[in-house]
């Protein structure tokens, strides 16, 4: 293979799973005697590693060590990415100019680049239900966890000091995210019990899925060791249920509609007979889903009728040379599943490393190497040293999730971090998890 011949500018757009795997790996293909540029535009200054964000809206650290400690288990990128050669800007991006071949930022400056990686990923999509965004916390940013968090502990203490006359928890949507929540949620509820600062039968936690069963894009014997899990730590579940409304202290829900040749019977909602019913909360999570990043609108570059990025499977911008996107921002089709890719941490891994290849290939005018569409895995955390997972089409439950999710974590961080800055995370999480088991 011959070495590229000039010195090129790449520009990646988001610190994420998919923007930060993109530098590492470019830098580590590149390096820096190759003299090309890698800069990496974050508006955020931490890489959030959101499969542990959980534990910080339902811990009970103090902030600053879940915030340095937990759910954004790595320095600064600035610190983290210079000794890889490395640029960071911390800045929001606002747009792009193909003209000058500059990326717009938020303080008018422009950030010329050669090739430019866009890996800004998603936000929550609140579906436009009324009053949702507004009184629902997502469960997607650092600063969404510590929201839920002061929120809990809040409402616990004002249960102690007989303020309110019971704390009731409603979370939206019963995927992945919204299981987990609940589970660590009913986790953090056990502990205020056995710590006597509320009773047993003070507090109610109530999940709402528009499907008759959670975690329905999972195999049904999943959904059924999760529906069992759920209700041994008692959550209730109210399925083949909506949000249609939210306000400051109640939601309104109503059976979902039914599908072409259904009827009313066939609902497993429990209060189908009625056209609405109105709940009280005293706090809202919404897990329902997530739509694309606003911002990919100013960027100039093919979006579908979803609003994400088109790219063929090289990972390149469709109809754009030297543009590449990877991770939640994009719209890739899986022709052997009949599906579009989901939008999960491991995917945007994956992308991105074929996205550096890639660019690597493409500086030094190599064909171009296309993506395997590996296989997903699922392992959702319920709780404890529990959780329901599917490796390989092998499913299992009970405590073998959690070495199986461990290795996960301790594989991206050995592939992100320098050995001993992954060895201080490695035993992390063994804390942590630790903390929250009954
Ligand atoms: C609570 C939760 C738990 C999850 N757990 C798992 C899990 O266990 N396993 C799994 O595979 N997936 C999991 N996921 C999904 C996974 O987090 C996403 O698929 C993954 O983060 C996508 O990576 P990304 O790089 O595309 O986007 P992100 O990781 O979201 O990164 C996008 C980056 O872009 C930055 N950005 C956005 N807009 C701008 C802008 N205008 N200017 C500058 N910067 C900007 C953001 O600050 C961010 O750093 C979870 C998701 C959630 C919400």
């Amino acid at each position: 293979m011959a070495t590229p011949q000039r010195c090129e500018r790449i520009v990646i757009l988001g610190a994420g799973f998919g923007g930060l795997t993109t530098a590492v790996q470019l830098a580590k293909r590149l390096g820096k005697r190759e003299g090309c540029e890698i800069v990496v535009v974050d508006k955020c200054t931490h890489h959030l590693y959101r499969p542990w964000l959980y534990e910080v809206a339902t811990g009970n650290a103090p902030e600053e060590r879940l915030k340095s400690g937990v759910a954004t288990p790595y320095e600064d990128l600035r610190t983290h990415l210079s000794g890889l050669g490395v640029k960071v800007e911390y800045q929001e991006v606002i747009g792009v100019d193909w003209e000058t071949k500059s990326v717009k930022l938020c303080d008018d400056r422009g950030l010329p680049f050669d090739h430019l990686v866009v890996a800004l990923g998603a936000s929550p999509d609140f579906y436009g239900i009324e009053g949702l965004e507004q009184h629902a916390v997502p469960m997607y940013s650092l600063q969404n966890a510590l929201v839920v968090q002061r929120k809990l502990v809040h409402l616990v203490e004002q249960k102690r000091r007989n303020e309110i006359p019971f704390i009731r928890i409603l979370i939206g949507g019963a995927g992945p995210t919204g299981v987990e929540f609940a589970c660590e949620a009913a986790q953090f509820m056990k502990t205020q019990v056995r710590k006597k600062m509320l009773g047993a039968s003070e507090y109610s936690i109530e999940l709402v899925e528009a499907s008759p069963r959670p975690l329905q894009a999972l195999h049904p014997q999943l959904s059924a060791w999760a529906k069992t899990r759920l209700e041994k730590l008692g959550v209730k579940l109210l399925l083949d249920a909506c949000i249609k409304g939210a306000h400051k202290d109640h939601v309104v829900l109503a059976p979902r509609p039914l599908k072409p040749g259904e009827t009313m019977d066939m609902l497993v909602c429990d209060f189908k007979n009625e056209n609405q019913k109105e709940v009280t909360t005293d706090l809202l999570v919404w897990c329902g889903g997530f739509r694309a990043n606003p911002i990919m609108k100013n960027l100039g570059v093919t979006l579908n009728e979803r609003g994400k990025i088109e790219v063929d499977d090289t990972m390149q911008v469709r109809n754009m040379p030297g543009a590449w996107a990877v991770g939640d921002c994009i719209a890739l089709f899986d022709p052997s599943a009949k599906r579009p890719v989901p939008q999960l941490a491991q995917g945007a891994i994956h992308q991105a490393e074929l996205a550096a290849e890639n660019i690597v290939r493409a500086m030094r005018k190599d064909p171009l190497a296309r993506y395997g569409f590996p296989a997903m895995h699922a392992l959702v955390p319920m709780g404890g040293a529990w959780g329901v997972g599917e490796v390989f089409g092998i499913r299992f439950k009970g405590v073998w999730v959690w070495p199986v999710r461990l290795a996960a974590d301790i594989r991206y961080f050995l592939r992100t971090l320098p050995l001993r800055s992954a060895w201080k995370l490695i035993r992390a999480p063994l804390t942590v998890f630790r903390r929250n088991n009954l």
